[in-house]
């Protein structure tokens, strides 16, 4: 099982090293803008070197809402991700649920995502498999609560596409951590990537704030258990810089295997 964690784009697999991570997950662009990535000079090194890349997506994209202001670009941000994240050898691009408007009908959004990946396979498909994350806040969410994910795949069944289970989320956005991978697993038949992370808030607070794994509301002891029983690649994106992420990806390895 791959073990890592969330860095710092400047030098990812230096941060690698210095967290003894397996994996790395970092962002192409500003998170929370619009721009397309730039070319990475290390490129080659990242797609030769014996760690895994993910590629987290903006936080800006919603391909879900109704607002074609926000729609259109999301869909083109997310293409470019895609094939950006291929050439530094990511084997996932993680992109949230999304969400409609309040008072929209989430339906609309579910039908959104199935024209991203038409819109995608138009244009020779993603480079990089998505792998869509559950979120943990909001009441019209894509990918919050579970009945909302069996819709999404319903809608977006017909494509390939990876899940991303991040347990903060699903804490925070009310799914029982205990037993959660067979219940994502009967939906969407996948788990591709872990998201394992403590929550500073209580169960289905709809907050997303990560905590560390001895320190938050969640038993840790559950988090081992959801690592466990996906078998993925697991990303810490938990707080406390490189100390505080090697002393939870030290966690993982000391508890996952007994
Ligand atoms: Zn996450």
């Amino acid at each position: 099982m791959r073990i890592g964690a969330h860095v710092d784009p400047t030098d990812p697999l230096d941060a690698a090293a210095i967290r003894k991570a397996e994996a790395v997950q970092f962002f192409l662009a500003d998170p929370q803008g619009w721009k397309a990535p730039e070319p990475r000079a290390d490129a080659e090194q990242l797609r030769a070197a014996d760690v895994d890349i993910f590629i987290h997506a903006p936080y800006v994209i919603n391909v879900a809402t109704l607002n074609n202001r926000i729609r259109i670009p999301s869909r083109k941000l997310l293409l470019s991700h895609a094939t950006a994240a291929a050439t530094v050898g990511a084997k996932g691009l993680i992109v949230h649920g999304g969400h409609v408007s309040k008072g929209d009908d989430v339906a609309v959004g579910f039908d959104n995502w199935r024209k991203t990946f038409a819109y995608a396979a138009e244009h020779g498909g993603f480079a990089t498999p998505v792998l869509i994350e559950n979120t943990a806040g909001g009441d019209y969410a894509c990918a919050r609560r579970f009945d909302a994910l069996a819709r999404l795949w319903d809608a977006i069944g017909e494509y390939e596409v990876g899940f991303c289970l991040d347990t903060c989320h699903a804490h925070a956005g009310g799914e029982e951590l205990l037993n959660i991978v067979d219940r994502v697993k009967a939906i969407t038949g996948r788990i591709d990537l872990i998201h394992a992370n403590n929550s500073k808030d209580g169960f289905g607070s709809g907050r997303d704030r990560h905590d560390n794994f001895e320190h938050g509301m969640i038993d840790p002891d559950l988090l081992v258990a959801v690592v466990r029983a996906a078998d993925a690649p697991v990303v810490v994106e938990t707080p406390g810089g490189a100390d505080g992420q090697s002393a939870d990806i030290a966690y993982l390895r000391d508890h996952v295997g007994g």
